[in-house]
C-alpha cells in the first residue's frame, strides 16, 4: 500500500451503531461499517451509511474483487480542507459532503452525498488496490473513481433506491465546464511525463478538472465505444493485473487490448498526451460537417 493513503484520526468524535455486512463474494469475509461525527449530527449519518453498504456490494460485483479490509470507518470531520480523502480502510469528509437529513436536505444534497460515498469508495480498488506509478498520471486514480463513481455506483444505487436522480446529465454538466478549462493556455495533457511532475506544487496542480472530469469522460467515451461487457472484464483483468501493486496507463490499455478485438492503445494513447481535441460542426441543411483541429481559446 503507498504511504499517502495511511490515516490515523484523533478526536473526540462519537460513532453511530456499526453494520456489519457480508461480502458478496468471500462468505466467510464480513466487513464492519462504522461512522463517526459530531454527536448531535450521528442521526444525519444514517443516510451515508446505507450508500456505504449498498455500492461496496454494488463495486465488489461489478470489479469481482472482494472488499480487502474487514472494516471501514468513515468519517465527517469539521473544517475538512477536501471533499474527502479515500484512506484505505478509513475514508475522511468534509461535514457538508456527508450529511444528510431527511427533514431538511435538499434531493441535490442526497444524490452529492451519494457521488461522494461512492466516488471514495471507487477509491478502494481505484487508487488502493491499484495505485498509479507516479503523479503525472493521477488521472488513472481520480478520472476512474469519477468515472466509475457516478456512472456504476450512483447509479446503480439511485435504480436500486427508485430515486429518479439525473446522474448522466450532471455527467454531462461536468464535462463542459472541464471542457471549457481544456481550452486555455494553462491547460495540460492527461498524462504527461513522469519528469515535468516532480514539485510538490506541480504535483498538486494535476488534481484538477482535467484528470478528474476530462479523464472520467474518456473513459465514459471508450466505455460507450468498447461497450460495457468489454469495460467491464478489462478492468477485472488490470485490477486483477497489478493488485496491491502500481500501474501506468499503458497497462489499462494492454488490458483493454486484450479483451477487444480492436486496438484501443494507439488511439487512446495518442490522445492523453495532448492537450485538447476539440471538433467544430458545420450544419446544412441535411448534414452536420465535423472537423477537427487543435486550437485554444485567444487570450484576453
Ligand atoms: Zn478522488
Amino acid at each position: 500500500m503507498s504511504s499517502y493513503l495511511v490515516a490515523i484520526v484523533v478526536s473526540e468524535l462519537k460513532h453511530t451503531q456499526p453494520l456489519l455486512i457480508q461480502s458478496t463474494l468471500n462468505a466467510s469475509q464480513s466487513i464492519k461499517i462504522t461512522l463517526y461525527g459530531r454527536e448531535n449530527q450521528l442521526s444525519q449519518l444514517e443516510f451515508a451509511r446505507n450508500v456505504t453498504a449498498e455500492v461496496i456490494k454494488v463495486f465488489e460485483q461489478f470489479f469481482q474483487v472482494a472488499y480487502p479490509l474487514p472494516k471501514l470507518d468513515i468519517v465527517a470531520i469539521p473544517d475538512f480542507e477536501n471533499g474527502a480523502m479515500e484512506n484505505w480502510g478509513l475514508i475522511t469528509f468534509r461535514e457538508s459532503a456527508l450529511l444528510y437529513d431527511p427533514t431538511l436536505s435538499s434531493t441535490n444534497q442526497q444524490q452529492w452525498v451519494t457521488e461522494v460515498v461512492a466516488h471514495e469508495l471507487a477509491h478502494q480498488w481505484f487508487g488502493n488496490y491499484v495505485t498509479m506509478k507516479w503523479w503525472n498520471e493521477v488521472w488513472l486514480n481520480e478520472g476512474f473513481a469519477t468515472f466509475v463513481g457516478e456512472m456504476i455506483g450512483t447509479k446503480t444505487f439511485a435504480e436500486n433506491q427508485g430515486y429518479d436522480w439525473p446522474v448522466e446529465e450532471n455527467f454531462l454538466l461536468s464535462v463542459t465546464s472541464a471542457a471549457r478549462v481544456d481550452s486555455l493556455h494553462s491547460s495540460h495533457a492527461l498524462s504527461r511525463s513522469a519528469g515535468s511532475v516532480e514539485s510538490p506544487s506541480v504535483i498538486d496542480s494535476m488534481f484538477d478538472s482535467i484528470s478528474y472530469t476530462k479523464g472520467a469522460a474518456i473513459l465514459r467515451m471508450l466505455d460507450s465505444f468498447v461497450t460495457r461487457n468489454v469495460t467491464q472484464t478489462a478492468l477485472q483483468d488490470y485490477l486483477n493485473s497489478h493488485s496491491y501493486g502500481n500501474a501506468e496507463a499503458s497497462d489499462l490499455w494492454a488490458s483493454f487490448d486484450k479483451n477487444f478485438a480492436v486496438y484501443t492503445s494507439n488511439a487512446c494513447c495518442r490522445r492523453i498526451h495532448l492537450h485538447i481535441f476539440p471538433y467544430k460542426a458545420t450544419t446544412s441543411r441535411y448534414r452536420i460537417h465535423l472537423t477537427q483541429n487543435y486550437g485554444v481559446l485567444k487570450q484576453l
